[in-house]
């Protein structure tokens, strides 16, 4: 770290990353968010994509992603609002992944934890996204949580026709592993930075070239910014605590990370 605070690399620039799971649209951002992304641009964060939840947010979403340099949006039914799945939702959502800023499905998937959508819909939705996946090419961004059996269950149906992320994973090595064998991509949260993470082997048994990091943003800030507001210019201490986990320089899993996240998301080199 630089005096003024910033990490540098070892040119001495400020290394560059790739949010790749941020909810620009959240209210918690919304009053501020150009000053959001300007504190991005400023921390090296030159690109985001911000995740739609439902389909208005996922309009709101490709509005600013239109709007916005190195934005970019996804559409999608978080498992929290599964319930309101219907065929005319689906509709709604391949309306948005007809957009050229629009650059995943998702987020769907399984939250067991909270339940906030009886299981069976969450289940429902989340098969009916995989199609979308399946029939637009595009990449599936993928919620779990105390969910392992049933998403591995849900890859093992789409293997080789779907290829996506699990997001803010923490979820058991068994799925880990299932999931990288299908293809699969992992990404990590601020959670890694939390006092008693104890997933630093499912981190090192992440392939260089299927990692991602986020900051899910406003939720699940990093340490030392816990307890705040979440925002992309944090995504640099998930960063170095990653790099910490990986033995590696934070500019050099800024940049794979970075690189990684244009793959992912089949953004121009
Ligand atoms: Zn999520
Ligand atoms: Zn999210």
């Amino acid at each position: 770290m630089s005096p003024d605070g910033r990490d540098e690399g070892p040119a001495g620039e400020t290394p560059r990353y790739f949010d790749s799971h941020c909810h620009l649209t959240d209210d918690r951002l919304g009053e501020d968010r150009s000053d959001v992304i300007g504190r991005a641009r400023e921390r090296g964060v030159g690109e985001m994509v911000t995740v739609g939840t439902n389909p208005d947010d996922g309009i709101a979403a490709a509005e600013l992603a239109a709007a916005t340099d190195g934005v970019w949006a996804t559409a999608g039914l978080h498992p929290h609002e599964a319930e309101a799945w219907a065929p005319g939702v689906g509709h709604r959502i391949e309306d948005l992944l007809a957009r050229p800023e629009v650059v995943a499905v998702g987020e769907t998937g399984y939250d067991l934890y909270y339940e906030n959508s009886p299981r069976e819909e969450q289940g429902a939705s989340f098969r009916a996204h995989m199609e979308m996946a399946a029939e637009s090419g595009l990449p599936l961004i993928v919620h779990t949580r105390e969910a392992d059996r049933e998403t591995r269950e849900m890859l093992e149906a789409y293997r080789g026709s779907v290829r996506g992320v699990l997001h803010c994973y923490t979820g058991g090595m068994e799925l880990l592993e299932s999931a990288v064998d299908a293809g699969w991509w992992i990404s990590f949260s601020g959670i890694l930075t939390f006092d008693g993470f104890d997933g630093a082997e499912r981190v090192r048994a992440v392939p260089d070239h299927r990692l991602l990091v986020e900051t899910d943003s406003p939720y699940l800030a990093p340490v030392p910014e816990r307890g705040k507001r979440n925002e992309p210019a944090f995504v640099r201490h998930t960063t170095a605590a990653l790099a910490e986990i990986r033995g590696e320089e934070p500019a050099e899993t800024a940049a794979l990370t970075r690189r990684n996240g244009r793959r992912f998301y089949g953004l121009e080199q």
